[in-house]
């Protein structure tokens, strides 16, 4: 049995017909550029974050970028941020010429230490970026606690944790603001890119769309830097969909990581979940020695993986200029050579679960 990676068509086929009728009324309305369902889709995305306000935006990279902007970050700014994330994290704070500051991670949750971010702290640190990884919350009390002690702004990545909770609240309202990616593999995810910043501070909002709409909230009148970041009408169409599916597709997930947790148990080692939060396992990542072996070894038998990430962002090439090298982050380096993502999407089925740990097993069996 091969066993994919992800598998979007199997979520999209239900709710295609909904879908292909609201595609269907965006043209025939042709309001294709912040049209209704952009300020429909960013009040029931609010909504659900539990916050007031939203923006829709082209990516989750312009959500953190701008949102970074709205805060008053810049040059001669420092941010800082894991150095275990996707790359966008850093890259937004590099766009607004602000010095992205990397720090290890917890080795346990996979996020961002809040005792090497504390360290990290300058006179020129002016926010902070926890980025909930995998879909697991960062440690929101300890992050909160840290900023609101010096001082620093806070924005969230949950760009892979659309719908986690920390101690029963949403993930999106801890920060001054929030980034989510909607990348069409994200826990919501449009038909291309598309991102959203969210928060309750009404004025941090309104900049952001001035931003994304040419720095403009009358036409042709241009009060703030000119960006074009603005989320299209058919994606947040096809967003009002999926959303509503969003929680049950969340409990598909959780109830797949289960059913791994419990059958991998002594083969390879198994995300751990905090008691106080709710992971929505955008990713599931285990850990294993000789991860490029299982890995060859899964692609053989038909298994999907992948590896989240290969390189840690300071060692990449891109961020030479950081002047990092091998050995100043040692969790995140080290994790990076024995982390394996396996299949994970809401529709995983049993047989497909036990596809998987089959071929795991056999590995392992055949090492001993
Ligand atoms: C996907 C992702 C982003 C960026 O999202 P895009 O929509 O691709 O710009 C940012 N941060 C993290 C952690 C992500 O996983």
């Amino acid at each position: 049995m091969k066993v994919p990676f992800v598998d979007l068509h199997a979520l999209h086929e239900p709710i295609a017909a909904e879908i292909q009728a609201e595609v269907s009324a965006v043209i025939e309305r042709g309001d294709f550029i912040l049209g209704e369902n952009v300020a429909r889709f960013e009040e029931e995305f609010a909504a659900y974050c539990g916050v007031s306000h939203a923006a829709g935006l082209d990516s989750g990279l312009s959500a953190l970028e701008l949102g970074l902007r709205a805060m008053g970050i810049g040059e001669g700014d420092e941010v800082i941020l894991p150095a275990n994330t996707f790359i966008a994290s850093a890259a937004a704070v590099s766009a607004t010429g602000a010095r992205p500051v990397l720090v290890d991670i917890d080795p346990v949750t996979y996020n961002i230490d809040p005792a090497s971010a504390d360290q990290a702290v300058t006179p020129r640190t002016k926010a902070i970026m926890p980025v909930h990884l995998y879909g697991q919350p960062a440690e929101m009390d300890s992050i909160m606690q840290l900023a609101r002690k010096r001082g620093l702004k806070m924005i969230e990545d949950a760009s892979q944790a659309h719908g986690a909770e920390y101690r029963g609240r949403r993930v999106g309202s801890f920060g001054d603001c929030a980034a989510f990616s909607l990348y069409p593999a994200k826990n919501l995810g449009a038909f291309g890119d598309a991102g959203v910043l969210v928060s309750n501070n009404a004025d941090l909002i309104d900049k952001v769309k001035t931003y994304r709409n040419y720095g403009s909230l009358k036409k042709y009148h241009h009060v703030e830097q000119p960006f074009n970041r603005r989320l299209d009408t058919l994606q947040a169409a096809v967003l009002r969909v999926k959303l509503r599916k969003l929680d049950e597709w969340n409990q598909g997930r959780r109830r797949a990581a289960a059913a791994y947790r419990e059958r991998l148990a002594g083969l390879v080692e198994t995300p751990d979940e905090a008691t106080n939060a709710m992971h929505v396992y955008h990713l599931f990542v285990v850990r294993c020695n000789e991860r490029d072996a299982l890995q060859a070894h899964l692609s053989e038998r038909g298994v999907g993986s992948v590896l989240h990430y290969p390189i840690p962002i300071h060692l990449q090439p891109c961020y030479a200029s950081l002047g990092h090298r091998e050995g100043d982050f040692p969790i995140t380096e080290q994790y990076a050579k024995t982390i394996l993502s396996l299949p994970m999407f809401p529709t995983l089925g049993d047989e497909q679960i036990g596809a998987v740990v089959d071929a795991i097993r056999q590995w392992k069996t055949e090492r001993a």
